[in-house]
């Protein structure tokens, strides 16, 4: 019989001993319920060793089969499924539900470098003028600590500023450091872009 691409079905397992000694009609009852199931569970398909535990599978021709877990993922009967313990098609359902979820968070990280990539662009100048701050700090700085410059532009990649950040970039990018009539426009014009 063709044992490739097996569906696992169910999982099917006979009473204990202890229940056979204990209580032996209940024992029998289980077993033949199983049996009225599961007419060749007990038997291995696959190396005919008596078997406890079974696999119940379909064949891609639609028989069924019961094979042994061991044998089971020896042949590769749906490995992932008879591991965890579930039918193929509970594991189908949980692959498509993580995929889901992967596909989800593909579309989320794909949605954030495209808002950051966006804001890179809009605020090309504003940017560079924070990077050459951001050099020139460097010397009075603790060289690994990021400068205050860098923290800013970093924050402005990703949201708006708030009105103190803002202020901040506007004195940063001003030549004397204050607001004065010859720059109001452009400082007044800096401050408003990068709370947007
Ligand atoms: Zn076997």
């Amino acid at each position: 019989m063709n044992l490739r691409n097996l569906r696992v079905i169910a999982f099917v397992s006979f009473p204990s001993r202890e229940l056979q000694e204990s209580n032996p009609e209940a024992y029998q009852g289980a077993v033949s319920s199983i049996f009225a199931q599961y007419p060749n569970a007990g038997t291995c398909a696959h190396c005919g060793m008596g078997i406890i535990h079974n696999v119940i599978c379909k064949t891609p021709e639609g028989a069924e089969v019961c094979i042994g877990t061991q044998c089971a993922e020896r042949i590769g009967a749906d490995p992932r499924a008879v591991r965890a313990g579930i039918t193929s098609e509970e594991r189908e359902r949980r692959d498509a539900r993580q995929e889901a979820l992967a596909a989800e968070h593909r579309a989320e990280v794909a949605e954030r470098e495209a808002r950051v990539a966006g804001r890179r662009e809009k605020f090309a100048d504003i940017l560079a003028g924070l990077a050459d701050r951001a050099v020139a700090d460097r010397d009075t700085y603790n060289p690994n600590r990021e400068t205050f410059a860098e923290s800013l532009a970093n924050q402005l990649v990703e949201r708006p500023l708030s009105p103190r950040q803002a202020f901040f970039v506007a004195k940063m990018l001003s030549d004397t450091g204050r607001r004065n009539k010859k720059n109001a426009a452009t400082w007044d014009e800096i401050e408003n872009r990068v709370q947007s």
